[in-house]
This record gives structure tokens, sequence and C-alpha cells, in this order.
């Protein structure tokens, strides 16, 4: 039995054990479940008709999975070979929605934790999205635009068949961007002879995507980490902000914390990390990570001796009062966690997808740092895809403020279910249990008043 498990309440000891023996290997996905259903024991104390009516068991294995080969031609003319995945979780509140990774590291794995998490998300966002995620270990870094093309073209050539504006909306994620969907959109429109616009989310702005829906999900991180520092009477104005990662959601982290008041002093990529005491330039790292798709390197080449790159080296050693991880799952860890509380930390919102180990999550909790959970935290990302949903149903597109304040609104909206839920059950301050509560309980009775499903 995993070592994880020991904040399991004994009602669902049984359910996580069979998550452990159905799915060996899965490490991640092991941990997305006991970090959910370890703060799921008080809900079903008071709800007894969860465990009855079997709904953990039935949340914890995917309504489908997808498993697929994907051929495609370098540009040596050599045939590759890669795995593509679509994980379709839930659909009890709407179409299944969840993002693709593109990374060497995808595993059936990887794409079930992400899965499971965006369940919760998605129901805590109020809007009438599913949870499903999906992927694939191709490793677009390096690769040219024509073979990153070819294989979009062979993926969307299988996935095709499983998706639908009222079944399956993909979106984005590591690795897949604004290039990547528009190669995915023009081969789902090809091969089934339709524009169905609200098929994936993630469209450029002239055929069917949203204003904002690129910088939702670091802006709405940032909208919620401001939320939780005014609930303590605090704000993000003068704080000192370390984000992680450089790609689209630090880098719209970036940008917004810098708008409100912020200096973020350090970012990173797999390569390692830079720190500009003068507050990260936004534009330059835009034009180095977005364009260029080049290296955090080159952020410290090009600001000349006034900024320093640490090869490898760990970003959370940078001081700060606000910390959001932003690149990928487990980046930071118990040991981190301690080195950012010595340093003073005070708030930590989780942009990427379960960023902080379990380790860490306590240290933070221990130590009275607040700490916001990616599935509350990054929901933006997602929400505003369930708002390109609705243009692209309505044919209509809204102007970015428009959009913008809507982000805003369901951030706010996030924060307060979350919080009420944690006072709900005297947690007072605790996210975490909060957003679990929340996010479950919504799913949780859509799914029994289907029946059994
Ligand atoms: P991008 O591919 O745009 O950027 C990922 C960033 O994280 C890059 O800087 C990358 O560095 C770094 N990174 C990735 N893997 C690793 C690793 N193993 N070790 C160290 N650094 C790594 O992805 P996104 O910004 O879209 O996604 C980042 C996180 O946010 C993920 O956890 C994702 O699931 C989550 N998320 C994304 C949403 C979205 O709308 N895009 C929505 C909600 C959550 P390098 O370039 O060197 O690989």
């Amino acid at each position: 039995m995993s070592s994880h498990s020991a904040r399991i309440s004994s009602t669902l000891k049984g359910a996580y054990e069979d998550v452990l023996r159905r799915n060996p290997g899965e490490h991640e996905f092991h941990q997305s479940v006991d970090e959910v259903l370890g703060s799921l024991g008080p809900v079903v104390e008071r709800h007894p008709h969860y465990v009855d009516e079997r709904v953990i068991e039935r949340l914890c294995e995917p309504e489908r999975q997808i498993i697929f080969r994907v051929p495609w031609t370098d540009d040596s003319g050599k045939v590759q070979i890669n795995r593509g995945f679509r994980v379709e979780y839930s659909s009890a509140l709407g179409p299944y929605k969840g993002g693709l990774r593109f990374h060497p590291s995808v595993l059936l794995g990887t794409v079930k934790f992400l899965g499971f998490e965006q369940i919760f998300k998605n129901a805590l966002t109020g809007l009438p999205i599913g949870g499903g995620k999906g992927g694939s270990d191709f490793d677009p870094k390096g690769r040219s635009d024509a073979e990153v093309m070819r294989f979009c073209q062979s993926f969307m050539t299988e996935l095709y068949r499983h998706l639908g504006e009222y079944t399956d909306v993909p979106a984005g994620d590591i690795g897949v961007g604004g290039r990547e969907i528009g190669y995915l959109f023009g081969q789902y429109k090809r091969i089934t002879n339709r524009y169905e616009a609200g098929v994936l989310t993630g469209k450029g702005l002239t055929w069917g995507g949203s204003q904002a829906r690129t910088e939702a999900t670091g802006y709405g991180t940032v909208y919620f980490a401001n939320e939780m520092a005014k609930h303590v009477d605090r704000s993000l104005d003068g704080q000192r902000v370390v984000v992680s990662g450089s790609g689209n959601v630090a880098i719209y982290a970036i940008e917004k914390a810098s708008e409100m008041g912020g200096t973020v002093v350090a970012c990173s990529d797999s390569s390692g990390y830079v720190v500009d005491e003068a507050g990260i330039d936004v534009q330059l790292l835009r034009d180095i990570k977005e364009v260029r798709r080049g290296r955090i390197i080159e952020y410290a080449e090009a600001r000349a001796g006034n900024v320093s790159f640490v090869e490898r080296g760990s970003v959370w050693d940078v001081p700060c009062d606000v910390a959001m991880p932003c690149a990928t799952q487990n980046e930071l860890d118990e040991a981190a966690a301690t080195t950012l509380i010595r340093n003073g930390v005070q708030i930590v919102a989780e942009g990427a997808n379960m960023p902080s180990t379990q380790g860490a999550v306590r240290a933070f909790q221990q130590a009275g740092v607040l700490f916001g959970p990616g599935k509350a935290a990054n929901a933006g990302g997602v929400a505003t895809s369930s708002l390109e949903m609705q243009q692209n149903a309505s044919r209509d597109s809204w102007s970015f403020e428009r959009t913008d304040e809507r982000l805003g609104e369901i951030m706010r909206n996030i924060h307060e279910s979350v919080v009420t839920t944690a006072e709900d059950y005297d947690r007072p301050g605790d996210y975490v249990f909060g957003a679990n509560a929340a996010g479950f309980t919504r799913v949780a009775d859509a799914m029994l008043a289907m029946g059994v499903i």
C-alpha cells in the first residue's frame, strides 16, 4: 500500500486500496486520488449516501480511456511512432473538457491524474463542463513546424472520432499552444467536413478563439491569489513574487502579478532559473519563449549583466512573499517548501496542476502559509475555455474586457465557494479541503440524480 494514504478516513480506505490494486505503477494518479480522498472523510460522514451509492468508486474509474498509435514521418523521412491518449473521465456536468499535453514524460497514469483533477476543478467553476485529459509522449521541442503539423494531423486522424462539441472538447496544456491547436483543428475540420468551432478551445482569435483565453490561466491564478490575500486583509501590491516555469501559465501570471503591483523577481524553465531584481520584463520573456521558442538563459543574456542565471538549481531558493508554481507536477517538494517558509513566504497559489508534493502542502499548512491548490487557483483557464464554447455556440465573440471581467468574477466565485465550504465544515482557511469538498459535492449530486452512471 502507498505510504501516502495516512489521511484517508477508514470509510474510504477500501476505495483507495482498489485504486492502487487496479492501477499499478501509476504513482501520480495514486497521488491525486489520495489528495482528494484525504479531504472527503468529513463529507461522507455528513452525507453517508455517497458511500452507500459508491459514488467515490465510480468517480475513480474513468468513463472511457482511449490509447492509440500515432505514426508520422520526420523531416529526414524516418518513421516515428508515439502513443496518444484521451481519458474521458466524467461527463456528469457536461462534455468532457480538459487539455492535451505533449511531453516525453506523458504516460497513461499522467493523463489519469490530470483527468481526475480536472473533474473537480471543472465542477468548481460552476460551468457546464465534465472532466477529461489527453496527450502524447511526443516532444515538440526541437521539432520543425512541419514535423509538429504532421504529428498533430496523425494524432487527430485517430482522436477525431471521439470528439464533438457535445461530447469531448480538448484544449492546450504543456507543449500544446496556439500552433498545435491550429493544426489539430484544421485536421478535424478536414476529416469531418464540419466547421465545428466548439470542438476545441484555445483557437486563434480570427477563427473562433476567445479573447483572454491565452492569458486566462495565469491571470486567473493571480486573481485567485489576490482574493486569498484580501481574505486576510493583505494585497499583492508591493509583494516579492517568484513564478516557476516560463510557458503559457507562467508568462501571464508574471504579467498580471506585475500589473497588480507585485515584483516578480524570478522564473524558470527545465534548464534553470533567472533572477531579475528589477522585475521580470514580460515582453522580453514572451519574445524569447513564445516567439523564438528559446531557453531561459537567453533572458539573462539579453539583460546583459543585470540578471543572474542559475543552471539546474531550484527557483524556490529565491526568497519571496508569494510563490506561484506554474511549471509541472511535483516540482515543489517538502525541502523546497521548507526553504520558502524559512525565507518568509506568505501565500502559495498553484498555476500548474499538482506542482506541490503532499509533504510540501503539509509543510505550508502547518506553517500557516495560505495555500491555494491548483484545482481552484488555476481553474480560470478551463473556465475561459467554457466561455469560448459559449461564444462558439452563439456564433458571437466578446471583447477582451468583457471576457476578462467574467474571468475575474468566476475566480471570485470559486474563492468564495472554497472558503465557505471549508468554514461550513469547521476547517477555516483550508483551501485544499474546501476545493475538494465543494467540487466533489457538485459532481456527486449530479451523478446521483442521473441514476447508476
Ligand atoms: P507550457 O508548455 O506553455 O510551459 C511549461 C513550462 O514549464 C515551461 O517553462 C517548461 O520548461 C516548464 N516545465 C515543463 N515540464 C517541466 C519539467 N519536467 N521540469 C521543469 N520544468 C518543466 O505549459 P503550460 O504553461 O500550459 O502549463 C504549465 C502547467 O499549468 C501544467 O501543470 C499544466 O497542466 C497547468 N495548466 C495549464 C493550463 C493552460 O491553460 N495552459 C490550465 C490549467 C493548468 P521547458 O520549456 O524547459 O520544458
